[in-house]
């Protein structure tokens, strides 16, 4: 599955958001069989309100959202590249993940001690990005002699990996993140930035983490967050934690009250799930039956045959085509059968690159 890591500084509330993430997702446990929590690994159902939408015309017994883990990577602090505090453990845990989810303190209490003494999320943010940024550095510098010699003796691999890696290098050097690269990259050469497998090239998202009575608007702090995101073309998000733990522990109809009450609309928890979605760059396509209504993941860019392997290796496999209803589609025509007979269930074979929100049948040899 796709993973998410929240990294943070300590004190910031990471913990407070990763077990109001387990929480929600042991909850929904029962419902979902396959859900399984490793104490730093929580996965979540990924809220989605089209399937509750398929479900409902498909007549399907069972719904199942798709899902996506957090884990919770503690022990950054200044000094973690180079071995400070749990700096090792934590480094190997980053490179694990597919995207980072960033969280800033964005709140004052004076009895919750900040590790730099003050409140200033930007700087934070750039602590952390420090170290991650040295740990890079430090790794490409090593690996890069090795693939220098290699390519001086014509070898093929390092002749096609090293052009990234002097970019990537140059990039370290001048104190900049690598993944600065990765907007205007063609496909081939992210291929070859992935494999790198560079800390800082991993998307990131921040959360803000503000006080209960910011939640709804923000603050001065969430609004600094999300200057400097924007100057990066990263993401931002607004979250209390406090009231998210809150919530985790309610009941559904108390949750909805409280969450009134605060000025907010849903769970915070579902907009961090859903931009850790986007982050990690998924799209959704569903199948649809009177046994179940179900999404499901794939990367943008994947083909039919990929998609099927994601319900079984044997229908990517044996993959011969695939009935593709868009789910508007299905939706205004009424579901499959209507669809069909309205000729807006196409017959897409296997260089069909899947849409968004699909809806698919596939037909395959076993
Ligand atoms: P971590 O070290 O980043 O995992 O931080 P924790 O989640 O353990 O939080 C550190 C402390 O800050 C705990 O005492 C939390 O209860 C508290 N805390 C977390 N979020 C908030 C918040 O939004 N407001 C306030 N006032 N305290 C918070």
């Amino acid at each position: 599955g796709f993973k998410c890591g929240i990294v943070g500084l300590p004190n910031v509330g990471k913990s407070t958001l990763f077990n109001a993430l387990t929480k929600t997702a042991a909850a929904q446990a029962a419902n979902y069989p396959f859900c399984t929590i490793e104490p730093n690994t929580g996965e979540v159902a990924v809220p989605d309100p089209r399937l509750k939408k398929i479900a409902g015309i498909a007549q399907s017994k069972e719904v199942v959202p798709t899902r996506i883990s957090f884990v919770d990577i503690a022990g950054l602090v200044r000094g973690a590249s180079k071995g400070e505090g749990l700096g090792n453990q934590f480094l190997a845990n980053i490179r694990e993940v597919d995207a980072i989810v960033h969280v800033l303190r964005c709140f004052e209490d004076e009895d919750i001690a900040h590790v730099e003494g003050r409140i200033d999320p930007a700087a934070d943010a750039e602590t952390v990005e420090t170290e991650l940024m040295l740990a890079d550095l430090e790794s490409l510098e090593r690996r890069i002699v090795q693939t220098r010699k290699r390519a001086t003796g014509k070898d093929k691999e390092a002749i096609t990996v090293l052009p990234m890696m002097e970019k990537a290098l140059a990039l370290l050097q001048d104190g900049k993140p690598v993944r600065l690269l990765l907007a205007d990259l063609a496909a081939e050469d992210l291929h070859i930035l992935r494999s790198l497998n560079l800390l800082t090239s991993k998307p990131v998202l921040y959360v803000c983490n503000v006080a209960e009575g910011d939640a709804a608007g923000g603050n001065a702090y969430s609004a600094a967050v999300e200057k400097m995101a924007g100057a990066q073309g990263a993401k931002s998000v607004v979250i209390s934690a406090a009231i998210e733990a809150e919530v985790a522990q309610l009941p559904e109809d108390e949750a909805a009250e409280y969450l009134e009450a605060m000025g907010l609309e849903e769970p915070g928890l579902d907009r961090l799930i859903r931009a850790g979605y986007e982050l990690l760059d998924l799209i959704t396509f569903f199948t649809a039956g009177p046994k179940e209504a179900r999404a499901w993941t794939v990367k943008k860019g994947a083909k039919a045959p990929q998609a099927a392997g994601e319900i079984h290796t044997d229908f990517e496999r044996g993959f011969i085509r695939a009935q593709t209803i868009a789910y508007d589609d299905f939706v205004r025509l009424g579901g499959e059968t209507a669809a069909r007979e309205a000729g807006k269930a196409r017959d897409e074979g296997k260089d069909y690159v899947v849409a968004d929100g699909d809806v698919m049948l596939f037909k395959f040899n076993v």
